[in-house]
């Protein structure tokens, strides 16, 4: 028998199941009752400086011994693998969840010993688990693995965070592998930037836009935010887009200035991670600079949310936003739970209400909309009306001194080329 063939069946080192040997078994297995099974995979954190410190042959030796200790406990139905390096594979016969933490609990607790009877650096060697749990689905055997795999790199102890299941596992996956793609995205200028249109009910003109950000993904096709922002704002790379979609407006508002447009408010979305950033606002008014736009055309929304988490910066934020000239909004107002609170402290020229205030309709939801917006008015803040669907929240609003709508129920959100035909071009009257 060839040595490689040898090494398929037994792992020279540990002495116990070769690679393809144990696929075959887990394989046999796993056949009937997969969800009778946990499929675990584990590691031992920092395991070269075992190697290190007291060479290959006592790391050799401690695998070995992990192996060894682990072996003894399992059942006739559970299989162990030293799959490569100080990665194990393990095939239990258990699932509930409170059970396996304990036996894995015990094989940490079996290899700490080991490790402070040898005065190892022992704080440093902790065993990481990834667990599996397979459904009665036609996922490959070697792919569980690979899931169990994957999940011990993101796990943080011997808690909830070392289980994941077929859903949770591709969403990590397919995450890592957006986020691989993200790096690239800005470097190709993948972002694009589309606009929903802002109606006044006056005359049922577009006078304004929200920019909103799509990303044209080579494989996946135009992505919504919902898709991309959270993990922009995870790998704190929000930043990158915001500024990408503020310069884009920037440079289409340079263009309709050339071309003597009429005037139409556009505002772009600051995160909060952006609005943080030391020296964003003299770079954002550089930029009003470069394409010779001034910053009182272009209006900047912080949401509510971020507006509570730190008031008074929020604060300072927006005062020295406002003194560069940029009309500041808070969007998905009554989101929150502090609204009228952040109407006393803070000076913004628009308020974004966000869709709760008429989705309930009825009579308390018309007093609340109608003293908000009188309320606003009263205040000199100017209104716009969000995520208004139905024939039935407009009439609502009609009541209102809410005046701009923006809406599904007139336009969704759209490329510039077609924003600049409907609103420059054909000036459509949308309202019957
Ligand atoms: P947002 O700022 O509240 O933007 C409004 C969202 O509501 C948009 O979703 C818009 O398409 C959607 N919408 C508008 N009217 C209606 C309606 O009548 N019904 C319904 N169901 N939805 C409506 P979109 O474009 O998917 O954006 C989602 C969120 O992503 C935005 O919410 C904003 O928070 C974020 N976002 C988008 N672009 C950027 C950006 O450039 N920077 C940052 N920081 N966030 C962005
Ligand atoms: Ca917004
Ligand atoms: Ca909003």
């Amino acid at each position: 028998m060839e040595q490689s063939d040898k090494q398929a069946l037994i792992d020279p080192m540990t002495g116990g199941m070769g690679h393809c040997q144990f696929f075959k078994r887990a394989k046999a297995l796993l056949k009937s009752d997969r969800e009778s099974f946990a499929v675990v995979a584990f590691d031992i954190r920092e395991f070269s400086l075992v190697n290190l410190y007291f060479g290959r042959t006592e790391g050799n030796r401690f695998l070995k011994f992990i192996h060894r200790s682990i072996e003894e406990m399992l059942s006739e139905e559970e299989l162990l693998l030293r799959e490569s390096g100080d990665l194990f594979y393990l095939l239990l016969k258990n699932r509930d969840r409170g059970e396996i933490l304990k036996r894995l609990g015990y094989i940490s607790k079996k290899v700490d010993a080991r490790l402070i009877k040898n005065k190892t650096v022992a704080p440093h060697l902790m065993l990481r688990f990834g667990v599996y749990l397979p459904e009665n689905d036609s996922t490959k055997v070697e792919h569980m693995f690979e899931y169990a795999n994957v999940t011990r790199k993101y796990s943080t102890g011997l808690n909830d965070s070392c289980f994941s299941d077929h859903r949770r596992t591709t969403k990590v996956i397919d995450d890592r592998v957006m986020t691989a793609s993200l790096m690239d995205a800005f470097k190709n200028n993948e972002f694009e930037v589309f606009l929903q249109p802002q109606v006044s009910l006056k005359n049922g003109q577009i006078v304004g836009a929200e920019a909103l950000a799509r990303w044209n993904h080579p494989e996946r096709g135009l992505l919504a935010p919902g898709q991309f922002i959270g993990l922009l704002e995870k790998y704190h790379l929000i930043h990158q887009l915001d500024l990408c979609v503020f310069e884009s407006v920037c440079q289409l508002k340079q263009k309709w200035n050339h071309k003597h447009y009429r005037p139409c408010s556009v505002s772009v979305n600051l995160s909060r991670q952006t609005i943080t950033i030391p020296g964003i606002f003299s770079h954002l008014k550089d930029l009003c600079d470069q394409y010779e736009v001034s910053p009182c055309d272009i209006e900047l929304e912080i949401t509510e949310t971020d507006v509570i988490k730190d008031f008074k910066l929020t604060k300072c934020i927006l005062e020295k936003l406002r003194g560069i000239g940029f009309k500041c909004a808070v969007d998905d107002f009554g989101d929150g739970y502090s609204s009228l609170s952040c109407l006393k402290e803070l000076t913004v020229d628009v308020i974004k209400l966000d869709r709760n205030f008429f989705t309930g309709t009825g009579e308390k939801a018309e007093l609340v909309l109608e003293a908000m917006t009188s309320l606003l008015t009263k205040m000199n803040v100017q209104m716009v009306a969000e995520g208004v669907e139905t024939a039935e929240q407009l009439k609502f609003l009609r009541k209102t001194t809410c005046d701009l709508i923006q809406g599904y129920i007139f336009y969704k959100p759209m490329p510039v080329s077609e924003f600049e035909q409907l609103t420059f071009v054909e000036a459509v009257d949308i309202l019957p």
